[in-house]
């Protein structure tokens, strides 16, 4: 029973007002066919829709099986037209890109009736219409006739108690109208059947009641429901009615088939909405490569030319400076009125020497090791290197047997050992017979300024791993560098030969390791000197022949033996000797283990050509100083020079004229009867050996020294001296004269030419490192922002330490690359500016085109209402529908964008002139762009699809 009291309904428009119902009342039995007849705009639809429960009455009550309907909420409406009402509408209604079978299956799919069920009762339902073989056909492709059967299967399916038919025949022709009419008869057998027509004949003919309406009251009714009839109403109540809801899944379903059933349409919406997403992808491709190849030159750049610390440093940027401020006050030319100096020179010469600068590693490094220091938190992947330069020699024998020192500059042509007996070595330097060579071999020998012990030039310190790895070999190294025969050494006996890009390594090098003989070289460069035309062997040699070749690395502590006289004597120069200590225990064999060569695209090459060794070799060597003998016998005594038995730089006269006198009887007669002749030839006018470039004080001090010593010489016959008197002879003038030679002569001799060394000196000349005291360090930073950084942390630790401590470096990176920098700012920023811009105008675009499809599609929500779809229903239906458009958008905006890359890198090669720049789409960034699509439709979508859900489901079926 439904019971309508009272009821009225207006419509306001503006100011006016329409009364659609007025105090309408009328009871419908359970089962009867009623038919509502009125001349059009006398509320006939207005009537129906609330019975249906489409609209809201504005007073009176709707009671429906004596339940009043007044508090009832939006989902007890919808379960009440899901269950107990169908629809059938004048326009049938049907959603057009949805299959016959799809849209009977509509008010069972918003009930959530299972995919089976839903189908077998839905052709049930359209065989009952006589449609059982159009139910994959379109709605489009059906006569009228056939498409209002489709809709009274629909509104049947879910076997109402009432069935609401507003005009059913009205679009159809005579004929099809009875056939319609026939089925409403039909179906009116067992339910409710309220009709609305203007056909009175098909009303009488067919209805069994007929309620007339005429300006939104009723006029007459055939067949009133007494009043007994009627049971006492209650207030509402909600019934679970069964499930009139969709599950999530379901909407997604249903959605996706709304979309599958117009792909095109979808095709063409997700290919508009994926512009946006093409756009970002694109330029976000782009930066992507940009910035990847701006990384790696960074990268490149920072593992080339990484900050390193020096322990003795030129800071270019200090004589760049002057340099400039040199150059700049040059052209502030003076008036030429006159005569102006030009002090250019001198303040470069200044600048140099300012230039010049002494790091204390230690502290800092103390500093970089400090956990969480701001330095470390900017290191990159190659960290920081600290290096240490142990002291050893290296020899070998070429092939015809020659004792070759592998660092040939050492002991180049040095005549002061031959005479005295000793076996030259064979030395590869050429330029042995300079004035100079004396006084350095000198104050090499005796100050233990022993340049002697450094390693060999041709080796070098293979960069090891980070610190905490602890890999042998750094993989700067293995990455830029290729095993061309063997492999990388194992351990400290291990060496590889570093090769360039091309295979090759210096000549001089390759007599230096011995793989050429010695004699060749030595013939070549004199054939140099005089001039001849020279002949280069440049034959190729065999990877085998290198890595058979016996290398023996001499530690500088055993270099030196110890004398009769409780002294040290360094005998590294000394062919015999080395021979010896070649044989002994302490000489270490070295094993070329492989051959190495830098890539053909290596970035970086940090190894020269020569020998690689392992920060094993040196820390082995470092032990090894520490616990020799030298060392030990120099530590006991550390107020005497144990090489030479000088006390250590004196203070008083005597003890240097002690000191002056002790250093020439150490040495040999022919070195006795070489610092003779060197000193006649200081006399003044001639003092070649104090060089020109000698400041003012110190060349006076020397021409006084040499004036002194000038009279010895004059005295045991210059000439002689000069020409053909004999070494020995020369000697036994020297000490002869210097026996009674005054305290101020032995003291400008001890001046000149003596130096007691200093305990420290003659330690590391030993080869003693601290390991708190690196010769130089090397911070690697990955992008110039985080070298930035690092400066800025040294400036600070700078700032924050004590004057001598200070450190000072040359930031070659910087030189190079400041302006760079900023062009890779400015790059980074336009690029970044673009994504923006094109995020903004996509998600504008999405959110249009979803606005539009939804507005488009009103009808189709006044449906999915009619049918019992809740406003959330319709609006998750929406939302799965744009949010499978969104991920559409976003799957062919990465699909496009991956297809646009191929191209579009060819061009840019060709546009750039470099392949290294890769426009490339970051996987991460591809699903980010996805979820972006995605993200971006659904809010597009929101508002129309809430506005969609919104609508009143009556306005929204009366949408044409
Ligand atoms: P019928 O179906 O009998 O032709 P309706 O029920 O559709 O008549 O309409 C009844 C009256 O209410 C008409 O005068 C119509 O103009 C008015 N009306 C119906 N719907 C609206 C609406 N959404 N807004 C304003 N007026 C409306
Ligand atoms: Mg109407």
């Amino acid at each position: 029973m439904l019971q309508i009291k009272d009821i009225s309904k207006q419509y306001k428009t503006g100011d006016f007002v329409q009364r659609a119902l007025d105090d309408v009342s009328l009871t419908l039995r359970d089962n009867e066919f009623v038919a509502i007849l009125g001349p059009s705009g006398s509320g006939k639809t207005t009537l129906l829709n609330i019975i249906g429960g489409l609209d809201r009455y504005d007073q009176g009550d709707l009671v429906i099986n004596g339940i009043s309907t007044k508090q009832y909420k939006d989902r007890d409406w919808d379960s009440y037209r899901n269950h107990t009402v169908g629809f059938v509408f004048q326009s049938y209604n049907l959603i057009p890109h949805q299959s016959v079978l799809s849209n009977v299956e509509l008010a069972l799919t918003i009930s959530g009736v299972s995919r089976v069920d839903r189908r077998r009762r839905a052709t049930e339902a359209l065989n009952k219409v006589g449609l059982g073989e159009h139910i994959n056909k379109k709605p489009n492709q059906l006569s009228g006739g056939q498409m209002q059967r489709v809709a009274i299967a629909r509104a049947l399916v879910n076997d109402p108690r009432i069935v609401l038919a507003d005009e059913p025949t009205g679009a159809l022709d005579s004929e099809t109208s009875v056939q319609i009419m026939d089925l409403l008869r039909e179906v009116a057998k067992d339910r409710l059947v309220v009709m609305v027509t203007h056909n009175p004949e098909l009303a009488y003919e067919y209805a069994n009641r007929i309620v007339e309406l005429k300006d939104g009251v009723i006029r007459s009714d055939s067949r009133p429901v007494e009043r007994e009839e009627t049971g006492d109403e209650t207030a509402a109540m909600h019934r679970r009615m069964g499930k009139a809801s969709m599950s999530f899944a379901t909407s997604v379903a249903l959605s996706f088939n709304n979309l599958r059933s117009k792909k095109a349409r979808t095709i063409l919406t997700s290919f508009a909405g994926s512009i946006g997403i093409i756009g970002i992808a694109l330029i976000l491709s782009v930066s992507t490569g940009v910035n990847r190849y701006i990384t790696d030159i960074q990268k490149e750049t920072l593992t080339s030319y990484p900050i390193e610390i020096n322990e003795q440093t030129f800071d270019m940027n200090k004589i760049l400076d002057t340099a400039q401020a040199t150059a700049d006050s040059k052209e502030h030319a003076k008036p030429r009125n006159g005569i102006y100096p030009d002090d250019s020179s001198i303040k470069g010469a200044a600048s140099l020497t300012n230039g010049i600068a002494s790091n204390n590693l230690s502290p800092f490094k103390q500093y970089l090791d400090k956990p969480g220091n701001e330095v470390r938190a900017h290191v990159g992947d190659v960290g920081i290197q600290y290096s240490y330069a142990p002291k050893f020699s290296v020899f070998t024998h070429d092939a015809k047997g020659t004792l070759v020192d592998v660092d040939g500059v050492k002991v180049g042509g040095s005549s002061v050992t031959t005479e005295s007996g000793a076996s030259t070595l064979a030395g590869l330097d050429s330029s042995s017979n300079d004035i100079g060579h004396f006084q350095s071999l000198q104050i090499s020998k005796l100050t233990g300024k022993a340049d002697n012990n450094k390693a060999p030039a041709a080796f070098a310190e293979i960069m090891p791993g980070r610190h905490p790895d602890k890999q042998p070999i750094s993989s700067v190294i293995t990455d830029n560098y290729q095993v061309v025969k063997g492999h990388w050494p194992k351990s400290s006996d291990q060496v590889v030969l570093v090769l360039d890009k091309s295979n090759q390594i210096p000549l001089a090098q390759i007599y230096e390791l011995g793989l050429l003989p010695s004699a060749d070289y030595n013939d070549m460069m004199n054939r140099l000197q005089s001039g001849e035309k020279v002949k280069t062997n440049t034959d190729r040699i065999d990877y085998a022949k290198a890595m058979d070749q016996p290398l023996t690395l001499l530690p500088a502590a055993d270099q030196y033996v110890k004398d009769g006289d409780g002294r040290y004597r360094y005998v590294g120069d000394d062919a015999t000797e080395v021979g010896k200590l070649m044989d002994s225990p302490n000489a270490m064999k070295l094993h070329v283990v492989g051959v190495i060569r830098a890539n053909e695209d290596a970035k970086t090459t940090p190894l020269t050509p020569g020998i690689g060794y392992t920060r094993m070799l040196t820390d082995e060597l470092i032990a090894h100083a520490d616990s020799s003998q030298i060392v030990a016998s120099q530590k006991a005594d550390r107020t005497r020079n144990i090489l030479n038995g000088m006390t250590f730089a004196p203070s008083d006269d005597s003890t240097k004229a002690a000191n002056a006198k002790a250093y020439v009887a150490s040495l040999s007669v022919s070195q006795q009867a070489s610092m003779a002749k060197n000193i006649m030839t200081q006399t003044p006018g001639g003092m070649g050996a104090a060089g020109p470039s000698q400041p003012a004080d110190v060349t006076a001090q020397r021409n006084s020294a040499a004036g002194a010593a000038g009279n010895p010489a004059a005295a045991a016959n210059p000439q002689n001296a000069a020409s053909g008197m004999g070494e020995q002879q020369t000697a036994d003038a020297f000490n002869r004269y210097l026996a009674t030679a005054p305290e101020n002569v032995l003291v400008s001799i001890y001046n000149q030419y003596v130096s007691t060394g200093t305990y420290d000196g003659n330690l590391a000349d030993f080869g003693v490192i601290g390991r708190d005291a690196p010769s130089s360090i090397k911070i690697y930073a990955d992008s110039f922002e985080a070298k930035n950084a690092i400066e800025d942390a040294i400036r600070k630790y700078n700032d924050g330490a004590k004057k001598k401590d200070r450190i000072v470096y040359t930031d070659y990176a910087g030189l190079m690359m400041n302006s760079v920098t900023t062009i890779i700012n400015v790059i980074t920023y336009v690029l970044s500016a673009f994504v923006g811009v094109s995020l903004v105008v996509s998600s504008i675009m999405i959110g249009i085109i979803t606005y539009i499809s939804v507005l488009e599609r009103t009808k189709e929500i006044g449906i999915l209402r009619a049918m019992g779809a809740s406003k959330r229903n319709v609006s998750t239906v929406f939302n799965a529908e744009t949010g499978i458009i969104g991920l559409c958008a976003g799957l062919i905006g990465i699909a496009v964008t991956l297809l646009l890359i191929v191209p579009g890198n060819a061009v840019m090669h060709h546009f750039m002139g470099t392949n290294r720049v890769n426009a490339m789409l970051p996987v991460s960034g591809a699903i980010i762009l996805i979820v972006l699509s995605v993200v971006l439709t659904l809010i597009g979508g929101l508002i129309p699809s809430r506005k969609a859900a919104r609508q009143d489901p009556a306005t929204a079926l009366r949408t044409e």
